[in-house]
């Protein structure tokens, strides 16, 4: 099972720097997302206490049935909303608290505007409180998108760029929301001298990511489409690009920032850095799933930034993490899942 193998690798990829959650207490919200849940598994398997906050907008209970049924004095599952003000009567302490909640689908940003600007603010804002009374490390997950659409010189990205970004774009709510997410991270470190850290994740891919409707992103979507033989939908000419990291790689970087001592205040891209464009994303999925689907042409959605690529001297510096799962490994991973789910 390729989940199960999956949590092993990111286990064993901790070993070197000797990070271990065992005896942890672990707040985190979004456990239910598609890398919440990834963080849940491994985190138990590690032998950490983990509570999981998350409303299940995005989310989804079948992605931690498992640890509820079966792990059940490790793992607390709690349906709240991270934004609503009832989160802040949790009355555990923790060691740990990792803020994944958020919408970060582009479709979900047209429908859900407000939810998402309110989960990145005031729920930042919540977990940080939590935080605070806990004395714990907090990481809030970030992204690509603070960046908004960056001039090419600076792409490949480094952490210092400010960002381009359109303060009432259509993507406003999530690049805003999590700018001002970060700021309430500075803000809390400032003001109260909390144990913050924040990665930027660039685009991520693995089991358990959805295909489906509002929520689908480009390889799931490619994927399936390539898999029941119909038209791969590329947006615009194709030419935009993107830098596409599997869940574990994600994982592994999340996990050694939010725990490692060097990682206190500071941001880090955690993302792969091999650039292509969506049109050879295409093709490689065409190739690998040995579909004959045919490539359809349509309207690039607005706003959506023409170059993505992370640089990711800084995580490996500091936090001797670097991107390990090459495209053709990774989609030949998340395609063994889609094919476990038939
Ligand atoms: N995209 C595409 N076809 C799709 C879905 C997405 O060509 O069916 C493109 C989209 O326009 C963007 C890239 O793939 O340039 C990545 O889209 P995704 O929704 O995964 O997230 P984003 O990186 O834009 O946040």
């Amino acid at each position: 099972m390729q989940i199960e193998k999956d949590v092993k690798t990111i286990i064993n990829s901790l070993k070197d720097s000797s990070i271990d959650y065992k005896g942890l207490r672990v707040l985190i919200s979004g456990g239910a997302g598609f890398l919440g849940s990834y963080i849940c598994d491994v985190l138990i398997e590690m032998g950490a206490t983990v509570f999981c906050v998350d409303n299940l907008s995005s989310g989804r209970l079948e992605n931690i049935q498992d640890l509820i049924d079966q792990k059940e004095d490790q793992f607390t599952f709690m349906r709240q909303d991270i934004v609503d003000a009832s989160v802040l009567e949790i009355e555990d302490q923790f060691d740990v608290i990792l803020h994944l909640a958020s919408r970060a689908a582009p479709m979900e940003f047209e429908k859900y505007p407000i939810a998402i600007l309110s989960t990145n603010t005031i729920g930042t804002m919540n977990t940080l409180e939590l935080a605070k009374r806990s004395n714990a490390k907090i990481l809030f997950t970030s992204t690509s998108e603070t960046y908004g659409d960056p001039d090419p010189q600076f792409v490949p990205t480094p952490e210092t760029y400010a960002g381009s970004v359109i303060s009432t774009g259509i993507r406003s709510c999530y690049e805003e929301g999590k700018r001002s997410g970060e700021a309430f991270m500075a803000a809390y470190l400032r003001q109260y001298g909390i144990n913050t850290r924040i990665v930027r994740i660039f685009n991520t891919y693995g089991p358990r990511i959805r295909a489906d409707g509002v929520y689908g992103r480009v390889v799931p979507r490619f994927v399936n489409q390539a898999l029941i033989g119909d038209p791969i939908t590329v947006f615009g000419d194709g030419a935009q690009t993107r830098s596409f990291s599997y869940a574990t790689d994600t994982v592994e970087g999340i996990l050694r920032a939010a725990i490692l001592d060097s990682a206190s205040g500071e941001i880090f891209n955690i993302g792969n850095d091999k650039e292509m464009t969506v049109l050879q994303l295409a093709k490689i999925v065409k190739e690998q799933t040995n579909s004959d689907s045919e490539f359809v042409f349509s309207k690039l959605p607005e706003g959506d930034p023409k170059r993505r690529c992370p640089n990711v001297t800084k995580a490996k510096t500091i936090l001797n993490w670097s991107p390990k799962v090459d495209l053709h490994t990774g989609l030949k991973n998340f395609i063994s899942w889609v094919s476990e789910l038939k």
